[in-house]
């Protein structure tokens, strides 16, 4: 699928972080993940994040979506700088431009698709209907017009994870970050969880920065970025090769 949101004249990012470190400390020594990790992420794109387990996926995607705070290093979201910011003010951006999903859903258990979708934003501060209107034409594009009023446990964990994904994105944040969100499914399932959230990325407008470790699903990113040794080591792009950004 073209991505019609792909501009190589748009050279500012939405998301960057710049140089990030994090050690733990483990018993008797430190264990350092992050060791000066960098990442851009432009309009419009779709990115895997690949490396074995334990390289530090979680931790970066932790770091850029504001949730944990990296020893060091900078994160930028639309050019601002987050990481300097009092906590409130980056709860606020994150809430504004971040969305979350995980291998496993989250959703709440008493409450259908409908509501999982619509409760958010009407946190956020919309009217109910014009939250369920929205619940439903996300839910719609993502093939679940005929499980709206279905709880998680009345859905395939396939169907779950597409409830959240449309979760993720109701209140319309710039980025997705997605830590391994087909990791609990099986190959078919995976495929077909992943063909919505990019049909989501592309017809949303939105950006996608997701861990996998499916091979497979690598094929229809624009970029695909691998991390070993807290820094991505490799890059491959269907698109332009574009400059750094310097900050
Ligand atoms: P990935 O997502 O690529 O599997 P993680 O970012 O979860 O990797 O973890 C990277 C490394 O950091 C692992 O060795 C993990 O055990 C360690 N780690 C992650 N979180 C913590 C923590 N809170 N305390 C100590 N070690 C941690
Ligand atoms: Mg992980």
């Amino acid at each position: 699928m073209p991505n019609p949101n792909y501009n190589p004249d748009t050279r500012r990012p939405i998301l960057s972080v710049r140089n990030l470190h994090r050690t733990y400390k483990s018993g008797e020594g430190t264990l350092t993940v992050l060791n000066g990790a960098d990442i851009d992420i432009f309009p419009g794109e779709m990115i895997g994040l690949v490396g074995p387990s334990g390289s530090g996926k979680s931790t970066l995607l932790h770091a850029a979506g504001l949730l944990e705070k990296p020893d060091a290093g900078q994160v930028y979201i639309n050019g601002r700088e987050c990481l300097k910011l009092s906590d409130n003010e980056r709860t606020s951006i994150r809430r504004q431009s971040i969305g979350m999903v995980y291998q496993f859903h989250h959703l709440l258990r008493e409450f259908t698709a409908l509501d999982n979708v619509a409760i958010p934003q009407m946190i956020a501060g919309k009217s109910q209907a014009a939250a369920r209107a929205e619940a439903k034409r996300l839910l719609t594009i993502v093939g679940l017009e005929h499980r709206l009023d279905h709880t998680p446990s009345q859905m395939s964990g396939g169907e779950q994870q597409r409830v959240a994904i449309s979760r993720a994105i109701a209140n319309r944040p710039q980025v997705l970050l997605g830590d391994e969100p087909t990791g609990n499914l099986d190959p078919a399932t995976s495929t077909r969880v992943f063909q919505s959230l990019l049909t989501l990325t592309r017809q949303e407008g939105f950006s996608a920065l997701v861990a996998t470790h499916n091979m497979e699903l690598t094929q229809f990113m624009d970029r695909v970025l691998t991390v070993r040794d807290g820094m991505i080591v490799s890059v491959s792009s269907k698109t332009a090769p574009r400059a750094p950004i310097t900050y």
